[in-house]
């Protein structure tokens, strides 16, 4: 059996937001790769890697998986939470890869083996006109996409006003855009209304809100986009808000999806058990990793949930690979939300997941089934923008509060 013999961190993209562990045995050349990516705080993920993880877990069995991601859940008393569940998922895709490396078998393998032949992906499509808007959809539609987000321009697009029209107060903060409920319970019920008259009621859309509208009028717009019979609407509530789900449910029959912004399973079991929602978005990296996230997958199949693990931009393709083990071996996979990368990063991956059209492809070598090419990812890497904080853009409404994304 292989010991752990060193923890390492590699941040590296451009901007140094994505943050590869990478395990080491005491056995020549068997070692494993998982993500602790985080856009925002990937140096405090990698302080708690450095500092808090890697000196109890060297010299422990790197097969014990299990053991390992219990123990380290209260190795600080404290657990779960943004930081710490990134760092514990780094080191737990990390673990599966090397037991799949030791077992000669890819990690779809050693979770019951594949139920699917591939992976189905949802595509992002967008505009700032609807013209825009369904001529992107058309695109995917045409590269053969099974499941289509669509949105009306940036973050929040279809609920902004521009600043000159705005009901401000004469001591406003903010000079930009603001953000209208109103607004947006007009648009985006418009914009679904054009796309169904233009491509009928084929294609598959979804609609993420972003969490951006107040809990009543959340649940007015799941029963407004009714009728346009959406695939999903996605984090229409804040977690703190998610008990409104009751209502909407109550309210209307368009399909659910959450959980991007969930860290602690206090969050998820009760709209899974409830069956509140239909399909939970955890990103595998901020749930703790492979091995609890299984486990969700195992509790939705129970309860008739499905799973559309997050992607999106920022993620890295050690996370998504992670995401395509447990689609390809979950039957109660639904979605996977897409995700891209530049061909310069594909490069720092050997053995990455394949998208092609709207579905992506795992391989069958051993363990995840990719390598990192450290040499690449250090060259990669602006050492500038590693040392530039960053900060998600903060939209507000008219009077300056901030709305919360
Ligand atoms: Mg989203």
């Amino acid at each position: 059996m292989a010991k752990i013999n060193e923890i390492r961190c590699i941040r590296t993209r451009a901007d140094g937001t994505w943050l590869i562990v990478k395990v080491l045995t005491d056995q020549p050349g068997l070692y494993g790769i998982g993500s602790a990516s985080d856009h925002y705080q990937a140096g405090v993920v990698q302080a708690a890697i450095e500092q808090h993880m890697a000196p109890r877990l060297i010299g422990r069995e790197a097969g014990h998986i299990e053991d390992i991601w219990q123990s380290s859940l209260t190795s600080g008393y404290w657990r779960n939470g943004s930081i710490l569940n990134t760092a514990i998922a780094g080191v737990d895709m990390a673990l599966w890869d090397i037991k799949g490396k030791e077992a000669g078998m890819p990690v779809y393998q050693l979770l019951g083996g594949p139920c699917r032949s591939a992976v189905a992906c949802y595509a992002h499509a967008g505009g700032n006109t609807l013209e825009e808007l369904v001529e992107d959809v058309q695109r995917y539609i045409d590269e053969g996409w099974p499941v289509i987000r669509c949105q009306f321009g940036p973050y929040g697009g279809g609920g902004f006003i521009p600043h000159d029209q705005a009901i401000k107060p004469r001591n406003a903060w903010h000079q930009g855009p603001v953000f209208d409920d109103e607004a947006y319970l007009e648009n985006i019920p418009k914009m679904f209304e054009y796309l169904r008259n233009k491509l009928g009621f084929g294609p598959k859309l979804t609609h993420d809100v972003h969490e951006h509208l107040k809990p009543h009028n959340a649940v007015a717009l799941a029963k407004l986009l009714e009728p346009y019979r959406l695939f999903f609407l996605e984090d229409l509530l804040s977690p703190e808000q998610v008990q409104w789900y009751r209502l909407v449910r109550q309210q209307c029959t368009t399909p659910q999806a959450m959980g991007e912004l969930f860290v602690n399973p206090h969050e998820y079991v009760p709209l899974i058990t409830e069956r509140l929602i239909d399909y939970v978005r955890i990103r595998i990296s901020k749930g703790g990793g492979i091995t609890p996230c299984r486990k969700v997958a195992a509790l939705c199949e129970i309860f008739g949930v499905q799973t559309a693990w997050q992607e999106g931009g920022d993620n890295d393709p050690v996370n998504q690979m992670a995401a395509a083990h447990l689609d390809l071996a979950s039957y109660s996979f639904g979605i996977q939300e897409e995700n891209h990368f530049r061909p310069e990063e594909l490069e720092l991956f050997p053995g990455h997941a394949e998208q092609v059209g709207g579905y992506m492809y795992a391989n069958d070598k051993p363990g995840l089934g990719m390598d990192l090419d450290e040499e690449k990812a250090r060259k990669l890497l602006s050492t500038e923008s590693l040392a530039t904080p960053k900060y998600i853009t903060e939209d507000r409404r008219a009077d300056g509060s901030v709305v919360r994304p």
